[in-house]
Protein backbone atom coordinates (compact mmCIF):
# COMPACT_ATOMS: atom_id res chain seq x y z
CA UNK A 1 0.00 0.00 0.00
CA UNK A 2 1.49 3.56 -1.26
CA UNK A 3 1.88 6.03 1.60
CA UNK A 4 -0.32 9.15 0.86
CA UNK A 5 1.43 12.70 1.23
CA UNK A 6 0.30 16.36 0.78
CA UNK A 7 3.23 17.36 -1.55
CA UNK A 8 6.13 15.67 -3.00
CA UNK A 9 9.16 17.72 -3.31
CA UNK A 10 10.74 16.20 -6.53
CA UNK A 11 14.48 17.71 -6.43
CA UNK A 12 16.39 18.05 -3.28
CA UNK A 13 18.72 21.42 -4.18
CA UNK A 14 18.54 24.18 -2.46
CA UNK A 15 15.14 25.06 -3.49
CA UNK A 16 13.78 21.83 -3.07
CA UNK A 17 15.27 21.62 0.57
CA UNK A 18 13.95 24.94 1.55
CA UNK A 19 10.23 23.73 0.47
CA UNK A 20 10.17 20.53 2.59
CA UNK A 21 10.76 23.16 5.16
CA UNK A 22 8.65 25.69 4.67
CA UNK A 23 5.44 22.80 3.37
CA UNK A 24 6.33 21.10 7.02
CA UNK A 25 6.01 24.12 8.68
CA UNK A 26 2.68 24.40 7.71
CA UNK A 27 2.30 21.08 8.77
CA UNK A 28 2.10 19.23 5.48
CA UNK A 29 3.05 15.83 5.09
CA UNK A 30 5.82 15.81 2.82
CA UNK A 31 7.83 13.28 0.56
CA UNK A 32 11.30 14.78 -1.35
CA UNK A 33 12.81 12.74 -3.68
CA UNK A 34 16.23 13.34 -4.63
CA UNK A 35 18.10 11.49 -7.96
CA UNK A 36 21.58 12.14 -6.34
CA UNK A 37 23.04 9.86 -3.06
CA UNK A 38 23.75 13.46 -1.22
CA UNK A 39 21.18 16.40 -0.80
CA UNK A 40 22.15 19.92 -2.17
CA UNK A 41 21.83 19.79 -5.92
CA UNK A 42 23.94 22.25 -8.19
CA UNK A 43 25.28 23.89 -5.09
CA UNK A 44 27.22 20.63 -3.64
CA UNK A 45 28.33 19.42 -7.24
CA UNK A 46 29.63 22.64 -8.74
CA UNK A 47 30.42 24.73 -5.70
CA UNK A 48 30.39 23.09 -2.46
CA UNK A 49 34.43 24.42 -1.82
CA UNK A 50 33.20 28.51 -3.16
CA UNK A 51 32.57 30.47 -0.76
CA UNK A 52 28.74 32.28 -1.53
CA UNK A 53 28.02 35.98 -1.01
CA UNK A 54 24.35 36.65 -1.94
CA UNK A 55 22.11 34.67 0.57
CA UNK A 56 20.56 36.84 2.87
CA UNK A 57 22.12 36.72 6.58
CA UNK A 58 25.14 35.10 5.76
CA UNK A 59 28.27 37.68 4.69
CA UNK A 60 29.79 34.78 3.30
CA UNK A 61 28.97 30.75 3.40
CA UNK A 62 30.74 28.29 1.37
CA UNK A 63 28.34 26.21 -0.44
CA UNK A 64 29.20 22.59 1.59
CA UNK A 65 28.12 24.79 5.09
CA UNK A 66 24.95 26.68 3.58
CA UNK A 67 23.63 23.15 2.12
CA UNK A 68 24.71 21.44 5.64
CA UNK A 69 22.40 24.32 7.31
CA UNK A 70 19.49 23.72 4.71
CA UNK A 71 19.52 19.99 5.37
CA UNK A 72 18.98 20.79 9.41
CA UNK A 73 16.51 23.07 8.84
CA UNK A 74 14.60 20.81 6.15
CA UNK A 75 14.89 18.13 8.89
CA UNK A 76 13.73 19.71 11.30
CA UNK A 77 9.64 18.57 11.11
CA UNK A 78 10.77 15.36 9.54
CA UNK A 79 9.56 15.18 6.00
CA UNK A 80 10.17 12.03 4.56
CA UNK A 81 13.81 11.82 2.31
CA UNK A 82 14.29 9.53 -0.43
CA UNK A 83 17.60 10.08 -1.89
CA UNK A 84 19.64 8.13 -4.90
CA UNK A 85 16.03 7.59 -6.22
CA UNK A 86 15.01 9.11 -10.26
CA UNK A 87 11.22 10.07 -10.09
CA UNK A 88 10.10 8.32 -13.55
CA UNK A 89 6.71 8.11 -13.42
CA UNK A 90 3.92 10.89 -12.62
CA UNK A 91 0.06 9.86 -13.28
CA UNK A 92 -3.22 11.38 -12.20
CA UNK A 93 -5.30 9.81 -10.92
CA UNK A 94 -8.90 11.35 -9.78
CA UNK A 95 -7.93 13.93 -7.32
CA UNK A 96 -4.15 12.90 -6.69
CA UNK A 97 -1.24 12.06 -8.23
CA UNK A 98 0.72 8.84 -8.17
CA UNK A 99 4.40 8.95 -8.42
CA UNK A 100 6.41 5.83 -9.46
CA UNK A 101 10.58 6.38 -8.61
CA UNK A 102 13.34 4.63 -10.71
CA UNK A 103 13.41 1.86 -7.96
CA UNK A 104 10.13 1.23 -8.00
CA UNK A 105 8.84 3.15 -4.73
CA UNK A 106 5.32 4.36 -5.27
CA UNK A 107 4.10 7.25 -3.85
CA UNK A 108 0.47 9.10 -3.57
CA UNK A 109 0.15 12.81 -3.03
CA UNK A 110 -2.47 15.27 -3.47
CA UNK A 111 -0.05 17.65 -5.11
CA UNK A 112 3.73 18.04 -6.80
CA UNK A 113 6.17 20.47 -6.34
CA UNK A 114 8.97 20.00 -9.55
CA UNK A 115 12.37 21.51 -8.10
CA UNK A 116 14.36 19.39 -10.48
CA UNK A 117 16.72 22.42 -11.81
CA UNK A 118 18.18 21.25 -14.86
CA UNK A 119 18.02 17.32 -13.96
CA UNK A 120 20.37 15.47 -12.36
CA UNK A 121 24.19 15.66 -12.76
CA UNK A 122 25.60 12.00 -12.60
CA UNK A 123 29.16 12.02 -12.27
CA UNK A 124 31.23 10.02 -15.05
CA UNK A 125 34.38 7.90 -13.99
CA UNK A 126 37.91 7.48 -15.78
CA UNK A 127 37.43 4.43 -18.63
CA UNK A 128 39.67 2.82 -16.55
CA UNK A 129 37.76 2.18 -13.46
CA UNK A 130 35.42 -0.54 -14.19
CA UNK A 131 39.39 -2.75 -14.20
CA UNK A 132 40.14 -1.32 -10.81
CA UNK A 133 39.62 -4.12 -8.62
CA UNK A 134 36.20 -3.90 -6.33
CA UNK A 135 36.59 -2.64 -2.73
CA UNK A 136 34.57 -0.28 -0.35
CA UNK A 137 37.30 2.53 -0.51
CA UNK A 138 36.69 2.37 -4.93
CA UNK A 139 33.16 3.06 -4.44
CA UNK A 140 33.62 6.01 -1.74
CA UNK A 141 35.87 8.23 -3.80
CA UNK A 142 34.10 11.46 -4.09
CA UNK A 143 33.50 12.95 -7.40
CA UNK A 144 32.84 16.66 -5.72
CA UNK A 145 35.48 18.61 -3.28
CA UNK A 146 34.02 18.68 0.04
CA UNK A 147 35.09 18.24 4.03
CA UNK A 148 37.93 20.41 3.13
CA UNK A 149 39.65 19.74 5.87
CA UNK A 150 40.04 16.33 5.51
CA UNK A 151 43.09 17.87 2.80
CA UNK A 152 44.92 18.86 5.26
CA UNK A 153 48.58 17.74 4.76
CA UNK A 154 47.49 15.16 3.26
CA UNK A 155 48.96 13.59 -0.02
CA UNK A 156 46.14 14.53 -2.96
CA UNK A 157 45.62 12.21 -6.43
CA UNK A 158 43.20 13.73 -8.38
CA UNK A 159 41.95 11.69 -11.21
CA UNK A 160 41.01 14.29 -13.92
CA UNK A 161 40.59 15.08 -17.66
CA UNK A 162 39.27 18.30 -17.45
CA UNK A 163 39.20 22.04 -15.85
CA UNK A 164 37.45 20.57 -12.98
CA UNK A 165 40.48 18.65 -12.04
CA UNK A 166 43.23 21.76 -12.65
CA UNK A 167 40.91 23.63 -10.05
CA UNK A 168 40.78 21.45 -7.58
CA UNK A 169 44.30 21.03 -7.53
CA UNK A 170 45.34 24.92 -8.03
CA UNK A 171 42.78 25.18 -4.67
CA UNK A 172 43.96 22.24 -2.66
CA UNK A 173 47.74 22.82 -3.09
CA UNK A 174 47.78 25.49 -0.46
CA UNK A 175 46.82 23.11 2.32
CA UNK A 176 47.89 19.82 0.84
CA UNK A 177 51.36 18.05 1.37
CA UNK A 178 51.45 17.17 -2.10
CA UNK A 179 49.04 16.88 -5.33
CA UNK A 180 49.29 15.22 -8.11
CA UNK A 181 47.28 14.91 -11.38
CA UNK A 182 46.39 11.54 -13.45
CA UNK A 183 45.25 12.23 -16.60
CA UNK A 184 44.57 9.45 -18.71
CA UNK A 185 44.39 11.64 -21.79
CA UNK A 186 46.73 13.96 -23.08
CA UNK A 187 45.03 17.54 -22.85
CA UNK A 188 42.60 19.01 -20.14
CA UNK A 189 39.22 19.20 -21.48
CA UNK A 190 37.67 22.81 -21.07
CA UNK A 191 40.70 24.04 -19.44
CA UNK A 192 41.49 28.23 -20.36
CA UNK A 193 45.29 29.03 -20.76
CA UNK A 194 45.18 30.72 -18.30
CA UNK A 195 44.37 27.86 -15.96
CA UNK A 196 46.74 25.62 -17.70
CA UNK A 197 49.57 28.62 -16.62
CA UNK A 198 49.00 28.45 -13.37
CA UNK A 199 48.98 24.85 -13.13
CA UNK A 200 52.01 24.70 -15.21
CA UNK A 201 53.53 27.26 -12.57
CA UNK A 202 52.87 25.38 -9.61
CA UNK A 203 54.93 22.17 -7.72
CA UNK A 204 51.54 20.15 -8.91
CA UNK A 205 52.57 17.19 -10.66
CA UNK A 206 51.04 16.05 -13.73
CA UNK A 207 50.68 12.56 -15.16
CA UNK A 208 49.40 12.39 -18.53
CA UNK A 209 48.18 9.28 -20.36
CA UNK A 210 48.19 7.88 -16.81
CA UNK A 211 45.32 5.69 -16.29
CA UNK A 212 44.88 4.23 -12.55
CA UNK A 213 45.18 0.63 -11.77
CA UNK A 214 44.97 -0.19 -7.73
CA UNK A 215 44.44 1.58 -4.50
CA UNK A 216 46.70 0.14 -1.91
CA UNK A 217 44.82 0.37 1.28
CA UNK A 218 46.29 -0.39 5.04
CA UNK A 219 45.52 -2.55 7.39
CA UNK A 220 42.43 0.26 9.01
CA UNK A 221 41.43 0.25 5.07
CA UNK A 222 42.64 3.66 4.98
CA UNK A 223 44.69 4.75 1.35
CA UNK A 224 48.49 4.15 1.42
CA UNK A 225 49.70 4.20 -2.25
CA UNK A 226 47.86 4.51 -5.77
CA UNK A 227 49.16 2.18 -8.46
CA UNK A 228 48.85 3.61 -12.23
CA UNK A 229 50.09 2.72 -15.44
CA UNK A 230 52.19 5.44 -17.03
CA UNK A 231 52.98 6.27 -20.89
CA UNK A 232 54.54 3.33 -21.56
CA UNK A 233 52.43 1.03 -19.61
CA UNK A 234 54.65 0.55 -16.70
CA UNK A 235 53.14 0.51 -13.33
CA UNK A 236 53.91 3.47 -11.05
CA UNK A 237 53.04 3.43 -7.39
CA UNK A 238 52.43 7.21 -5.91
CA UNK A 239 51.95 8.02 -2.03
CA UNK A 240 48.61 8.84 -1.73
CA UNK A 241 45.90 9.93 1.67
CA UNK A 242 43.29 11.05 -0.34
CA UNK A 243 42.06 10.39 -4.20
CA UNK A 244 39.12 12.43 -5.90
CA UNK A 245 38.14 12.20 -9.34
CA UNK A 246 36.23 14.10 -11.89
CA UNK A 247 36.06 12.60 -15.80
CA UNK A 248 32.53 15.20 -16.71
CA UNK A 249 29.06 14.51 -15.67
CA UNK A 250 25.96 13.47 -17.96
CA UNK A 251 23.00 15.09 -17.64
CA UNK A 252 20.03 13.20 -16.84
CA UNK A 253 16.19 15.53 -17.61
CA UNK A 254 12.74 14.90 -15.61
CA UNK A 255 10.92 13.21 -18.86
CA UNK A 256 8.47 16.25 -18.45
CA UNK A 257 6.60 15.75 -21.30
CA UNK A 258 5.98 11.97 -20.60
CA UNK A 259 3.80 13.44 -17.53
CA UNK A 260 2.32 15.91 -19.24
CA UNK A 261 4.33 18.93 -18.49
CA UNK A 262 4.63 21.67 -20.40
CA UNK A 263 7.97 23.15 -21.33
CA UNK A 264 9.65 25.95 -23.52
CA UNK A 265 13.21 25.52 -24.26
CA UNK A 266 13.21 22.88 -21.61
CA UNK A 267 12.24 25.15 -19.18
CA UNK A 268 8.44 25.05 -17.23
CA UNK A 269 6.66 28.03 -17.69
CA UNK A 270 4.74 28.87 -14.41
CA UNK A 271 1.83 31.77 -13.58
CA UNK A 272 2.70 34.16 -10.37
CA UNK A 273 1.72 31.43 -8.17
CA UNK A 274 4.17 28.80 -9.56
CA UNK A 275 1.56 26.56 -11.16
CA UNK A 276 2.44 24.34 -14.17
CA UNK A 277 -0.68 23.78 -16.70
CA UNK A 278 -1.45 21.08 -14.98
CA UNK A 279 -3.66 21.60 -11.64
CA UNK A 280 -2.22 20.50 -8.24
CA UNK A 281 1.81 20.48 -9.98
CA UNK A 282 3.89 23.40 -9.22
CA UNK A 283 7.32 24.30 -9.97
CA UNK A 284 10.37 26.35 -8.79
CA UNK A 285 13.97 27.22 -8.79
CA UNK A 286 16.21 26.44 -11.93
CA UNK A 287 13.66 24.62 -13.89
CA UNK A 288 10.90 27.37 -14.09
CA UNK A 289 10.82 30.30 -16.55
CA UNK A 290 8.76 33.58 -16.09
CA UNK A 291 8.93 37.12 -17.16
CA UNK A 292 12.00 38.87 -14.67
CA UNK A 293 13.23 35.06 -13.59
CA UNK A 294 16.54 34.92 -12.15
CA UNK A 295 18.52 31.60 -11.72
CA UNK A 296 19.53 32.10 -8.31
CA UNK A 297 19.19 30.66 -4.73
CA UNK A 298 17.15 33.15 -3.05
CA UNK A 299 14.86 33.11 -5.98
CA UNK A 300 14.36 29.35 -5.24
CA UNK A 301 13.15 30.62 -1.85
CA UNK A 302 11.32 32.85 -2.75
CA UNK A 303 9.59 30.76 -5.39
CA UNK A 304 9.38 27.45 -3.21
CA UNK A 305 6.92 29.53 -0.37
CA UNK A 306 4.75 30.98 -3.08
CA UNK A 307 3.89 27.17 -4.00
CA UNK A 308 3.83 25.73 -1.11
CA UNK A 309 1.27 27.73 -0.40
CA UNK A 310 -1.07 27.78 -3.04
CA UNK A 311 -0.35 23.79 -2.57
CA UNK A 312 -1.49 24.23 1.03
CA UNK A 313 -4.80 26.65 -0.27
CA UNK A 314 -5.44 23.74 -3.23
CA UNK A 315 -5.60 21.07 -0.21
CA UNK A 316 -7.44 23.29 1.98
CA UNK A 317 -9.19 26.07 0.43
CA UNK A 318 -9.88 28.08 3.87
CA UNK A 319 -6.72 28.17 5.34
CA UNK A 320 -4.72 31.20 5.08
CA UNK A 321 -2.25 32.28 1.97
CA UNK A 322 0.82 32.72 4.15
CA UNK A 323 2.38 32.29 7.72
CA UNK A 324 4.44 33.71 10.05
CA UNK A 325 7.35 31.54 11.47
CA UNK A 326 7.58 33.84 14.67
CA UNK A 327 3.38 33.30 14.75
CA UNK A 328 3.96 29.07 14.24
CA UNK A 329 6.48 28.95 16.70
CA UNK A 330 5.63 31.38 19.29
C1 LIG B 1 29.14 27.74 -11.11
C2 LIG B 1 27.89 28.27 -10.47
C3 LIG B 1 27.96 29.32 -9.56
C4 LIG B 1 26.79 29.81 -8.95
N1 LIG B 1 26.89 30.83 -8.04
C5 LIG B 1 25.76 31.29 -7.41
C6 LIG B 1 25.83 32.34 -6.45
O1 LIG B 1 26.90 32.86 -6.15
N2 LIG B 1 24.66 32.75 -5.87
C7 LIG B 1 23.44 32.20 -6.18
O2 LIG B 1 22.42 32.61 -5.61
N3 LIG B 1 23.35 31.22 -7.11
C8 LIG B 1 24.46 30.76 -7.73
N4 LIG B 1 24.38 29.76 -8.67
C9 LIG B 1 23.03 29.27 -9.05
C10 LIG B 1 22.52 28.27 -8.03
O3 LIG B 1 23.45 27.24 -7.88
C11 LIG B 1 21.16 27.73 -8.49
O4 LIG B 1 20.28 28.81 -8.72
C12 LIG B 1 20.55 26.79 -7.46
O5 LIG B 1 21.47 25.82 -7.06
C13 LIG B 1 19.28 26.14 -8.04
O6 LIG B 1 18.75 25.27 -7.09
P1 LIG B 1 17.57 24.27 -7.48
O7 LIG B 1 17.27 23.53 -6.23
O8 LIG B 1 16.47 25.03 -8.13
O9 LIG B 1 18.17 23.30 -8.59
P2 LIG B 1 19.37 22.25 -8.46
O10 LIG B 1 20.40 22.71 -7.51
O11 LIG B 1 19.79 21.95 -9.85
O12 LIG B 1 18.69 20.96 -7.81
C14 LIG B 1 17.80 20.15 -8.52
C15 LIG B 1 17.87 18.75 -7.96
O13 LIG B 1 16.84 17.96 -8.53
C16 LIG B 1 17.33 16.65 -8.74
N5 LIG B 1 16.49 16.01 -9.77
C17 LIG B 1 16.32 16.39 -11.05
N6 LIG B 1 15.44 15.59 -11.67
C18 LIG B 1 15.04 14.67 -10.74
C19 LIG B 1 14.14 13.57 -10.78
N7 LIG B 1 13.41 13.26 -11.88
N8 LIG B 1 14.01 12.80 -9.65
C20 LIG B 1 14.70 13.11 -8.52
N9 LIG B 1 15.55 14.15 -8.44
C21 LIG B 1 15.72 14.92 -9.53
C22 LIG B 1 18.78 16.87 -9.15
O14 LIG B 1 19.56 15.71 -8.91
C23 LIG B 1 19.19 18.05 -8.26
O15 LIG B 1 19.79 17.63 -7.06
C24 LIG B 1 25.53 29.24 -9.28
C25 LIG B 1 25.46 28.18 -10.19
C26 LIG B 1 26.62 27.70 -10.78
C27 LIG B 1 26.52 26.54 -11.74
Amino acid sequence: MSEKFDLAIVGGGTTGLFAAYYATMRQMKVVLIEAQDQLGGKVMQFLPEKMIYDIGGFPDVSGEALVEQMIKQAKRHKPKILTGDFLEQVDKIDEQFRLVTAKGEEILTKTVLLATGTGAFHTRRPEEWNELPESSFKTSVPTTLMDMDSYQGRNVIIASNNKVGINWALYLKEMASKVVILNSNDTFLQAKQEELDLLAESDIEVHFHARLYDFLLKNDDKLSHVVFLNEDGHKETIEADKVLTHYGLELQAAPFEKWGIETTKGRISVDHLMKTNMEGIFAAGDIVQYPGKTTLIASGYSEAITAVNHAHLLIDPGTTEQLYSTVIYR
